[in-house]
């Protein structure tokens, strides 16, 4: 029987992109472009529309000009679910070419975009759909002279502004919720990564999503900076950097005091404890965890505290389990991690790596570029030992695949090495024992805390959120409504 598995080189030779803005329901060209270039050759890709300061105020315009004046706010919730979940099952019908968009464009395993990003936005998109109808208001007891009633209603146009490790993913957590509580939204992509945002608008649109309620700007930071400080623009809600986080509430207290929600970085600790359930499947969800997207995630276990006892056992079996993550092609289904996202990233992580050395590091694996002759940017899985908690290496996000090894004695010194970081965006903890699990979740100051497993919660019913300086607010599960929404309190008289 012949092969029926997709041949994904051929389909992307097929793929025709579209590289334009999309403002006011149709796609337009725009003065300037910027380039698209696939990671893992080095190949480019497209010429894409960089949005200016005329296509951000022609895009808030159209956004305010839907929600002042348009019927989306003010449709019954469930047919604007009805209209969302159209937009859902077309994400699904073009599950593979977003997929292979997310490949080429950030050089993610085709394997991972077509069962993890491109069907999370679907059900994300879903499950907004299917929640908005199910939120009521309150009545508050007050007075009984009076009725007291407590609703939210939409904020208004909301800028979504979004990074590159995961674009479909990212985008869908901030558009689903403020689209379903009734917003109009402006998506802005990364530009390393712009394509399968760009491809969304069309979707979106057959979808019978009006004009100006979801439009795309495609552009680097100066498009997003202008969108932050427009005047007419209500929230922003922007993952990224910490970096350009504080900027965009700058950004917000310089011009309307909109409303920011930031979804900033992350140096996870993922610790270990000598009483651990399962030392060969912690090591390998401890590779997993720095390795799946390149280390290119938020939430990237990048602080190893590993017992002292049973150090060289889990290490062993760590480095065992890190073979399983040589990189190969994004296009193979087999590969399990692709391409880094460009050179500018390639060259920052290869710049920590080269740290190993300094205050007392040592590399334990890799720490080499890979497949040289692809054209493209790979790097090895990486482990270095940190014994000292202050090196850079273990106090700075790299967002790549490199691991920092910390040593501990007692759960205080690990409570302490872990809450000792500006950040606080997630931590695991591994034991055999309830209450030590308990009390260390407790004391993890982190967004998110796992117990014997890294990652999990594909589920959109978890919020998801740092603590610290990984940001404020959640994506995702009903408190993300609360974002996109306005709290009034309306008295009447009787
Ligand atoms: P980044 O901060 O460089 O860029 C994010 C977005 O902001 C991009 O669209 C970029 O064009 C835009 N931008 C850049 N400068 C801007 C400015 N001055 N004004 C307005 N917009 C501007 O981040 P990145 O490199 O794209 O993504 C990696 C970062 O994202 C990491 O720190 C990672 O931890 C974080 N992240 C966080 C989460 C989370 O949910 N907490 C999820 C994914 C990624």
């Amino acid at each position: 029987m012949a092969d029926q598995r997709p041949d994904w080189k051929q389909r992307a030779a097929r793929l025709t992109l579209e590289t334009r803005a999309f403002i006011d329901g149709r796609y337009v060209e725009t003065g300037a472009v910027f380039d698209c270039v696939n990671p893992a050759t080095g190949a480019r890709l497209g010429r894409i529309a960089e949005c200016g300061l005329p296509e951000v105020d022609a895009a808030v315009a159209a956004a305010r000009r839907a929600f002042d004046h348009g019927e989306w706010p003010h449709m019954a919730p469930r047919e604007r679910a009805g209209i969302l979940k159209r937009f859902a099952a077309l994400i699904r019908e073009h599950n593979d070419e977003l997929a292979l968009l997310e490949t080429l464009d950030m050089g993610k395993p085709i394997g991972d975009s077509t069962t993890i990003d491109a069907p999370g936005a679907a059900y994300c998109v879903d499950w907004y759909a299917e929640a908005i109808d199910k939120v009521p208001g309150e009545v508050a007891p007050v007075d009984p002279k009076l009725v007291g009633l407590v609703t939210r209603e939409p904020i208004g146009v909301v800028g979504a502004i979004v990074p590159w490790n995961f674009p479909l993913l990212m985008a869908s957590w901030k558009f689903a919720p403020a689209l379903a509580a009734g917003n109009t939204v402006i998506v802005k992509p990364s530009e390393k990564s712009p394509l399968s945002a760009i491809r969304l608008a069309a979707l979106a649109r057959e979808a019978g999503i009006p004009d100006g309620v979801f439009q795309v700007l495609p552009g680097g930071g100066a498009t997003g900076k202008a969108l932050a400080l427009h005047h007419d623009v209500d929230c922003i809600a922007f993952t990224g950097s910490t970096q350009v986080g504080k900027l965009i509430a700058g950004y917000a207290a310089q011009s309307n005091l909109k409303r920011t929600w930031l979804e900033l970085g992350g140096k996870s600790p993922n610790i270990v404890l000598p009483d651990c359930p399962d030392l060969k499947k912690a090591a390998r969800s401890a590779a997993a965890a720095i390795f799946f997207n390149m280390g290119e995630m938020c939430t990237a276990g990048s602080r190893l505290l590993v017992h002292r006892d049973i150090r060289d056992v889990f290490l062993a079996e760590l480095q065992e389990a890190a073979r399983q993550w040589a990189p190969g092609d994004p296009l193979d289904p087999a590969t399990r991690m692709g391409a880094i996202v460009d050179g500018v990233q390639f060259d920052k992580v290869m710049a920590y790596i080269g740290l190993a050395g300094q205050d007392g590091t040592r590399l334990l694996a890799g720490g080499k570029a890979a497949l040289p002759d692809s054209g493209g940017w790979f790097i090895e899985p990486t482990i270095i030992d940190c014994p000292d908690p202050a090196a850079r290496l273990c106090r700075e996000e790299i967002f790549g695949p490199v691991l920092s090894v910390l040593t501990f004695d007692t759960p205080d010194d690990a409570i302490r090495i872990a809450n000792d970081t500006e950040y606080g965006l997630a931590a695991a903890v591994w034991t055999s024992d309830l209450a030590t699990a308990h009390r260390m979740a407790r004391r993890l100051r982190a967004g998110t805390v796992w117990v014997n497993c890294y990652d999990e919660g594909g589920d959109m019913n978890f919020p998801f959120g740092g603590f610290k300086q990984s940001g404020n607010g959640r994506d995702k599960s009903l408190h993300a409504l609360e974002k996109y929404t306005e709290l009034k309190s309306t008295l009447i008289r009787l």
